[in-house]
């Protein structure tokens, strides 16, 4: 009889997971367990529509969800329809792969404020996620500032500013684009607290704001550094060095017909949002680094803005059982190991962090401990034949079709992509379908797809 691993999320790091079990020596049955009927995480809600090649990586998944050892329940939630500790009744051992899709707060006067959202929120609405389909964001300004130095900020202004011929090879939905095609906007500040040096941007991401049918980025070159860090590791300054050269390269373009553009404002420290119960601007407090710190230098200035998003980090959702760190906003850990039995991986673990490659190394390491405490557990592999083993799979399904709980295989969301990709206008690569309620309409009468029992 196989052990059985329940995976709780099916985004990068639940399917890393997954597939590192299968290439185990052991026998393994693995059950991915998704709260929504579609798999993927941020590869289909946060990895911006524009990057389609990227998304294009969850092609790599579908072999690992193909495999007879693999299971897949989607539109399953743990903490709604089954409770952890049942899990881990069910299964020898339980991972949680649940990411960090909390925003955190924007902890400043006024940062409650209406127009201000948090970038999860945000990347969410333009991406279909049927939790931020509502969101409904006021972007009647000629002025949005986004707050924070990563890709994630480049991702947004780039989706803010880019033209519909730009996005009309995406499947950005069309509710969030009659809202982003319509909408004023001419200029989108980013905000970092230090300077380009300290920044997060990739190389790939910052040069492709060079290239924008509409808009110009701009910076000024009194920010730009003339070299790397001298205290940085060699291939960081390498990485420095080529964003400085993009950064300074912004200067020789020509502005002519663009009428948008990307200000990069570095060394500004966001201390309060300003207006009536909505946006009407930002002050910022300008600052100069010290041994890697902003400072702030006591000068303010207001930023006029009419739309304010943050894109200052996220947290994991804490589930009942499972201890959680509220300062780091992760799941506690050692090395991934929570409690016996009970693993984290990916950015509940780690938070947000790294590219989607990054989930891979640690899906890896959370096996290997599973592999070695099941043979602690049992005494050794050579006695695994007296290890008592739990039920799993056939144990799992009883229970939620008990509770009448809707939950869809992988060949049911199959059939919910297929609808996408029939769907879609010609150049489009699918057109989502965002409530989940549209998701499962589009199984009824596709047969027995949807959901087929293991036994
Ligand atoms: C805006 C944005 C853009 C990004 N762009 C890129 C990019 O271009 N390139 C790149 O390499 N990386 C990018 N990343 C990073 C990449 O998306 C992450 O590294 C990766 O998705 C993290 O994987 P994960 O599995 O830990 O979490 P997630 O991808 O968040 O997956 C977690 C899964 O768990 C499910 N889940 C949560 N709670 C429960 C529950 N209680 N029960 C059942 N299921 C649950 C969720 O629905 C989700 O499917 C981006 C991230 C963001 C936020």
């Amino acid at each position: 009889m196989p052990f059985s691993v329940a995976i709780i999320g099916a985004g990068p790091s639940g399917f890393y997971t997954a597939e590192a079990l299968r290439r185990s020596s052991l026998d393994f049955r693995i059950d991915l367990i998704e709260g929504l009927p579609t798999p993927f995480g941020l590869i289909r809600f946060g990895v911006a529509p524009d990057h389609q090649s990227t998304k294009r990586v969850a092609r790599s998944y579908e072999r690992t969800a193909q495999d007879e050892a693999v299971g897949y329940f989607g539109n399953v939630e743990v903490g709604r329809d089954i409770g952890l500790e049942e899990l881990r009744g069910l299964y020898d051992a339980v991972v949680v792969a649940i990411g960090a899709p909390l925003d955190r707060e924007l902890k400043i006067p006024g940062g409650d404020k209406a127009g201000v959202y948090g970038s999860a929120t945000f990347v969410g609405w333009y991406n279909g996620h049927p939790d931020h389909r509502d969101l409904a964001p006021d972007l009647n300004t000629e002025s949005v500032a986004i707050i924070g130095n990563g890709n994630v900020a480049l991702d947004i202004a780039r989706v803010l500013v880019k033209t519909p011929a730009e996005m009309a090879t995406t499947d950005l939905p069309d509710y969030a684009g009659a809202v982003l095609h319509s909408a004023p906007v001419r200029d989108v500040h980013l905000i970092g607290r230090r300077g380009p040096l300290e920044s997060k941007f990739t190389n790939v991401e910052l040069r492709e704001m060079a290239r924008l049918e509409d808009c110009l980025p701009l910076v000024d070159p009194g920010q730009v550094p003339d070299g790397p860090a001298a205290d940085a590791d060699e291939r960081e300054q390498r990485l420095q060095a080529k964003n400085l050269d993009t950064l300074r390269s912004f200067a020789g373009l020509d502005a002519a017909g663009k009428s948008k553009r990307v200000h990069f404002r570095f060394f500004n420290r966001p201390v309060e949002v300003l207006g009536g119960n909505q946006v009407e601007a930002l002050r910022l407090e300008k600052t100069r680094v010290e041994d890697g710190h902003a400072v702030g230098t006591g000068e303010t200035f207001d930023l006029p803005c009419g739309a304010v998003v943050a894109a200052i980090g996220t947290k994991a959702q804490p589930l009942e059982g499972l201890p959680f760190d509220q300062s780091k906003g992760v799941v506690t850990n050692r090395h991934g190991r929570v409690d016996r039995g009970l693993y984290v991986v990916g950015w509940a673990r780690r938070g947000p962090t790294g590219v989607i490659g990054t989930n891979k190394p640690d899906a890896e390491e959370i096996a290997a401990h599973i592999e070695a405490d099941l043979a602690d557990a049992g005494g050794g592999f050579g006695a695994k034949a007296s290890l008592a083993r739990k039920t799993g799979r056939p144990a799992l399904e009883d229970l939620l079709d008990q509770r009448g709980v809707n939950w869809i295989s992988y060949d049911g969301w199959k059939v919910i992509e297929a609808a996408e990709v029939e769907a879609a206008e010609p150049g489009m690569p699918r057109k989502k379908l965002i409530r989940i309620a549209e998701m499962l309409a589009v199984l009824d009468g596709a047969g027995p797809a949807p959901r087929q029992r293991s036994d």
